[in-house]
């Protein structure tokens, strides 16, 4: 029985992996591109600096500038709907510290790129760090944790904000974004640079993050990062395609699994596909390289006139300036609305703070044999009621929504 169990569970386990697909970056910079002129534009001219830059005029600077590691400063956005996944620090650390490793070439499993792509693998020179201040100059661990009532996500970026139940970019000029939410179908998705401001970052699934105490080494992160970098897929989203980098061979399609040996397409003769590059949708576990071509592409970006050159003058790291003030954490009362006076006199008051979709719904009082005594829509998170006419007893308040019903029982004095 406990054998029959656990392949139970681990067939089914296996199946919510395969149901969350690697990466949505293409598709979604592809429909972002597809309706807005103005994004495709500001896109070419971020390639045409990044070449221009590879060229030979700049090759000075260039090499100045790549001597230095450069320092990002993120703050992840926790949404959270349950208890579990408002998620501890400790595992926002180690899902930190994976990305620094794989970053700054650290891993111990670059002995497993092979010789042919060993000399051109590249320690990226970057390092990501929690944010000291946040954009006002209050102090800040670089962690939010937000309550949200939305219980899962889609690709469409309803994270990003406050008014949708999700959480406001901070300047992301100065901040590298990082929502961590319950992404429905994907493990994560990320914009290439160019994208409006408040939406610049990158999304990643609760069971995305991972690290050296997790099963998965946390690399869509990784990737993700580097699609923030202006990095693109191996192979370039079409047959045979272009990633714009001039290291990584050309290669038919992306990766699933864990291949082994050679593997060549594309006519790339000298050592195959790059299949174990971190921009190949490759199991966690066998990838281990970034390129030199990679760095440059993603460095130019940090470059004077370049689109993430802001990041180098952020204020984040500044020691906060505004002591007194820490935002305040959205505790939720949990899915548990409040009413109050009871026992009532003349009023009650519901407060449905917690869920600003109450807002529209039907609140019903009965009586002990079940007759409706009064019927109110919903105008506000903290509703009154009038409890004036109706005769000394014991009532009850239900209301309903979508995903929640109240049942609630109060005495009229
Ligand atoms: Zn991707």
């Amino acid at each position: 029985m406990m054998k029959l169990f656990l392949f139970l569970l681990v067939v089914l386990s296996a199946v919510q992996v395969q149901a969350q697909n690697k990466c949505y970056s293409a598709e979604y910079m592809a429909r972002a591109v597809a309706g807005d002129a103005s994004l495709k534009n500001r896109l070419e001219k971020i390639e045409a600096f990044a070449k221009h830059v590879s060229g030979s005029s700049s090759v000075n600077q260039r090499t100045q500038f790549t001597s230095q590691v450069i320092k990002i400063p993120v703050v992840f956005h926790v949404l959270y709907n349950t208890p579990d996944e408002n998620i501890k620090p400790e595992k926002i650390l180690d899902q930190l510290n994976a990305l620094n490793r794989d970053f700054r070439r650290k891993n111990a499993d670059t002995v497993n790129t092979p010789l042919a792509f060993a000399p051109i693998a590249a320690d990226m020179e970057m390092e990501f760090q929690l944010a000291k201040s946040d954009p006002a100059g209050r102090s800040t661990d670089g962690i939010v944790r937000k309550y949200t009532p939305v219980k899962y996500w889609m690709t469409d970026d309803k994270m990003k904000f406050n008014s949708t139940y999700g959480d406001n970019a901070w300047d992301s000029r100065s901040y590298l974004n990082i929502w961590i939410c319950n992404l429905k179908d994907e493990l994560g998705y990320s914009v290439l640079p160019g994208s409006d401001l408040s939406i610049d970052g990158i999304v990643l699934a609760f069971s995305a993050i991972g690290g050296s105490g997790s099963s998965n080494k946390g690399r869509t992160l990784v990737h993700e990062a580097g699609h923030w970098l202006n990095l693109k897929h191996i192979w370039g989203d079409s047959y045979c395609g272009e990633d714009d980098v001039n290291d990584t061979p050309k290669q038919s399609t992306y990766t699933e699994g864990c291949p082994t040996g050679e593997r060549r397409s594309c006519g790339n003769n000298q050592a195959g596909d790059m299949y174990m590059n971190y921009m190949d949708f490759t199991n966690d576990g066998c990838m281990n390289l970034f390129t030199k071509g990679q760095k440059q592409r993603a460095r130019t970006l940090f470059e004077a006139g370049g689109y993430r050159n802001s990041i180098l003058n952020t204020t984040a790291f500044n020691p906060p300036t505004i002591y007194a003030a820490p935002l305040p954490d959205f505790y939720p009362q949990w899915m548990e609305a409040t009413i109050y006076p009871n026992p009532a006199t003349s009023y009650l008051k519901i407060n449905l703070e917690y869920d600003e979709r109450w807002v529209g719904k039907e609140v019903l009082v009965f009586d002990m044999t079940g007759k409706i005594k009064l019927k109110k829509i919903i105008t506000s998170t903290i509703l009154q009621i009038d409890v004036n006419r109706l005769a000394r007893g014991v009532y009850f308040i239900r209301a309903e929504k979508e995903d929640e019903k109240i049942h609630k029982k109060f005495i009229k004095l």
